[in-house]
């Protein structure tokens, strides 16, 4: 699923008046050249848009202002070509809400030694036009990323598409509406937390109401629609006997059909992009939602178990950041360890929700019974994940502050045939090895639910965290 639609970056280019308009004139292509070298990166997923080229605090102000308005615009890159007297800049940078890249770049490359001139040096300025812009950045304290190189270089691109992914969170998790059906399960620390700080804090809001919204949703469906969800399901699944058309077993898989649709229909009508479920407060509903959470995840939906809202967020936020890069992100909750003669790790998975978009393979679509929620046997898609480098995030509530805690993991082969475990899974090394990962993550708090990305690294979120203004503990 796509979720960057029109999304923009703003380009502001900062000068002064000094050396007269022909100047300007250059300057003014300089960028629009940069902008085109920077807009034909695969490495930038969204366009970065010209502004004029910037010299008196007015032009400054308005040109802030006009981005800041713009509800396209994710965030805003800015460059001194020269020295831009940064008092100029005070007003803007007041009025600009919006993540900043910092972009120390230069439009010449190399120094012509035999025809350096003046004119050439007026030109290109920005070793200390942008040190007197960062001086006052820091003197106000604002945060942003500072992306340093000539703006050719690969790893420049890299850098601005890293930082772009964490705009398009923030962008993203500012104006996120949360449902959770139901409360946290009961006792569990780790899921609760100030719901009102985290609005303030990152702009999301989690709202609760009821399995039985679902269910009024499941009552109003039509055939039609029912019909359709179960041929994707034969469609992209390799379905277990018991549940195809005319089994025993079949009215659980149109049941869970009828779930996932109520589930949508509703998250649709109330604008949430992310959920929780709960197997304690499961009211009218026939099974624990499975393979209908899943599939909600692999659309772009957030999902937290147990009531865990902030994990919700923060997997909506990260399937944002990551779209279009396709190796997948998934709720996770670390499950079992192995200590094994040739190292440890750990079997991450859940009792139902993994999302498949981290599936290596065509998922199998089963049904068993669970113990927990007191249902009929819920229909679950079963699979191991892709293995590659990846990263796990928590999000908790330390009471007086939030904290983001990441830990660099390699999802490795499972080799084993895994018989009698019918949930989909995957086995992680945690970096730098497993008793330093693990003893730290534990130190910081973090949570058993997870966000795993395949998708995302250690940047992304460290990017993320400058611009949410929130601490972040790295563990690799
Ligand atoms: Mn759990």
């Amino acid at each position: 699923m796509k979720f960057i639609k029109n999304k923009s970056i703003g380009f502001i280019c900062g000068s002064q008046h000094l050396y007269g308009d022909k100047l300007i004139e250059n300057v003014s292509n300089n960028v629009k050249k940069i902008i085109g070298n920077l807009n034909n990166s695969k490495r930038i997923p969204v366009s970065i848009n010209y502004t004029k080229v910037v010299t008196t605090s007015e032009e400054i102000l308005k040109t802030c202002s006009e981005l800041n308005n713009d509800k396209e615009c994710i965030g805003v890159i800015i460059w001194m070509h020269t020295f831009s007297p940064s008092k100029m800049w005070i007003s803007g940078l007041k009025k600009l809400t919006l993540p900043i890249c910092h972009f120390h770049t230069q439009f010449n490359k190399e120094i012509p030694w035999s025809k350096i001139n003046m004119d050439f040096m007026n030109i290109n300025q920005s070793a200390h036009g942008d040190r007197e812009f960062s001086h006052l950045l820091s003197r106000m304290n604002i945060s942003r990323k500072i992306v340093i190189g000539h703006w050719t270089d690969e790893n420049v691109h890299k850098e601005i598409g890293v930082w772009t992914r964490a705009a398009l969170g923030w962008d993203e998790i500012q104006n996120l509406k949360v449902a959770r059906f139901g409360d946290n399960m009961r006792d569990v620390a780790v899921t609760e937390g100030d719901k009102l700080e985290a609005q303030i804090k990152f702009g999301f809001s989690v709202n609760g109401y009821d399995s039985d919204d679902i269910f009024k949703e499941i009552k109003n469906l039509k055939d039609v629609d029912i019909s359709s969800i179960i041929e994707e399901y034969f469609s992209e699944y390799e379905i277990t006997k018991q549940l195809k058309v005319g089994e025993v077993r079949h009215s659980s898989l149109v049941d869970a059909a009828k779930i996932e649709l109520g589930i949508e229909r509703f998250l649709e009508k109330v604008g949430c992009m992310a959920f929780t479920t709960t197997f304690e407060n499961l009211g009218s509903l026939k099974q624990l939602p499975g393979i209908s959470v899943q599939r909600l995840m692999k659309k772009g939906y957030g999902f937290g178990a147990e009531g865990d809202w902030k994990v919700a967020a923060l997997l909506r936020t990260m399937k944002v950041m990551a779209d279009g890069i396709d190796r997948g992100t998934s709720f996770m909750e670390d499950y079992t360890y192995h200590f094994g003669h040739k190292g440890n790790s750990t079997l991450g998975s859940h009792m139902l929700e993994i999302c498949p978009s981290i599936s290596d393979s065509k998922p199998k679509c089963e049904i068993h019974p669970l113990s927990i929620g007191n249902r009929e046997d819920p229909v679950r898609l079963v699979f191991n994940s892709k293995t590659g480098k990846g990263i796990n995030v928590s999000l908790v509530d330390m009471g007086s502050s939030f904290r983001v805690i990441l830990n660099e993991v390699e999802s490795i082969k499972i080799k084993n045939k895994l018989p009698k475990l019918p949930v989909a899974r995957v086995l992680l090394n945690s970096k730098p090895n497993f008793i330093d990962a693990t003893r730290s993550w534990m130190m910081a708090g973090g949570s058993h639910h997870t966000v795993f990305s395949l998708d995302l690294n250690f940047d992304h979120l460290i990017d993320f965290c400058e611009i949410a203004k929130v601490e972040c503990v790295k563990i690799s």
